[in-house]
């Protein structure tokens, strides 16, 4: 499928990593962002700029999408010059962005009366596993869609699972995401703990990195918990977001309480920050 043209939507954080592990493994990739000056270094690399979301779908035959959240999906799909625009049919549309799973029902269903197709395919893993093609992908949507693009996924991610149908990649992201929010605040609440009793950070994360519980978070995060650098890796905005979206899914749990109180809190004043920076909200 090497020769597949690509449009690549959602030159972000995550977005500008996965894009540049396809241009590496060859594929021709047209890019498409709200803010031009983000398509720079892709186009130092190679690759086609298209000036709207219309213009690539006529350009590609399969479209990957990685923006913030449903409202930048609408824009992109039923914006003036959105996806929806104009007519076209037999494309592939992945959206691998962490958005609600009834946009993904909603999006898949307009798709199909195009006579296109709608993949959602969010993604587990941060900037380090987008650079390292290490990602892992869950993905919903008609079987035989997704065979035909697996190649490409497996060129971004470790692993490229479907769990059923159309927004059940969505659903296991958020229950994936519900779990990240639960770790970095019990992470966030031993530092504190620790820290409050003469414990150093760095000392705990040598501890915890070397014990039954280190993990690949606690490793790819210590350095900056222990230099306090909460630079946004993954945005603590998104992770909010994710348990509003979690929330709105029904998430009722003890514990998924109190990580939707935390990070809403939290957004207020470090949503720009990265997901580490729940530490400083915990201490209060
Ligand atoms: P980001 O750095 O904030 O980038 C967001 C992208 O969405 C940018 O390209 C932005 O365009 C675009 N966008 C936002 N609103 C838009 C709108 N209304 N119309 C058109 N485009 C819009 O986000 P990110 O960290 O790459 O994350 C992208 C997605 O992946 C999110 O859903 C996030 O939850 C998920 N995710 C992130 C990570 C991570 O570690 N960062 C890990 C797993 C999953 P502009 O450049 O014009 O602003």
């Amino acid at each position: 499928m090497n020769n597949t043209k690509i449009g690549w939507i959602g030159l972000g954080k995550m977005g500008i990593p996965m894009s540049v592990q396809l241009i590496k493994a060859g594929f021709a990739v047209t890019v498409f962002n709200r803010s031009k000056e983000k398509e720079r270094e892709l186009k130092e690399m190679g690759s086609e700029i298209a000036s709207t979301p219309a213009e690539l779908i006529q350009q590609v035959e399969v479209i990957i999408i990685m923006v913030s959240d449903d409202i930048a999906i609408d824009a992109i799909f039923k914006g003036e010059n959105g996806l929806l625009s104009t007519s076209s049919s037999d494309k592939i549309i992945i959206n691998m962005s962490t958005v609600s799973p009834g946009i993904s029902r909603r999006m898949a269903d307009l798709c199909a009366k195009q006579g296109n197709s709608y993949l959602d395919a969010p993604v587990s893993g941060s900037v380090k596993q987008a650079e390292g093609g290490q990602l892992v992908i869950m993905a919903g949507g008609n079987n035989q869609i997704f065979e035909k693009v697996k190649p490409i996924l497996d060129k971004m991610g470790k692993l490229a699972l479907r769990v059923g149908e159309s927004s059940a990649g969505n659903t296991a992201k958020l229950a994936v995401n519900t779990l990240l929010a639960i770790h970095a605040q019990g992470l966030a609440e031993a530092i504190v703990f620790a820290n409050k009793n003469g414990i150093a950070t760095e000392d705990l994360m040598t501890i915890i990195n070397n014990s039954a519980l280190g993990n690949v978070f606690g490793k790819i995060k210590g350095e900056a918990i222990i230099k306090e650098n909460y630079q946004a890796a993954f945005a603590l905005k998104h992770i909010a977001k994710d348990l509003r979206l979690a929330k709105a899914e029904g998430l009722d749990t003890p514990l998924g309480d109190s990580v939707y109180q935390t990070f809403q809190k939290a957004e207020l004043a470090f949503g720009e920050e990265d997901i580490i920076s729940v530490i400083k909200q915990i201490k209060g």
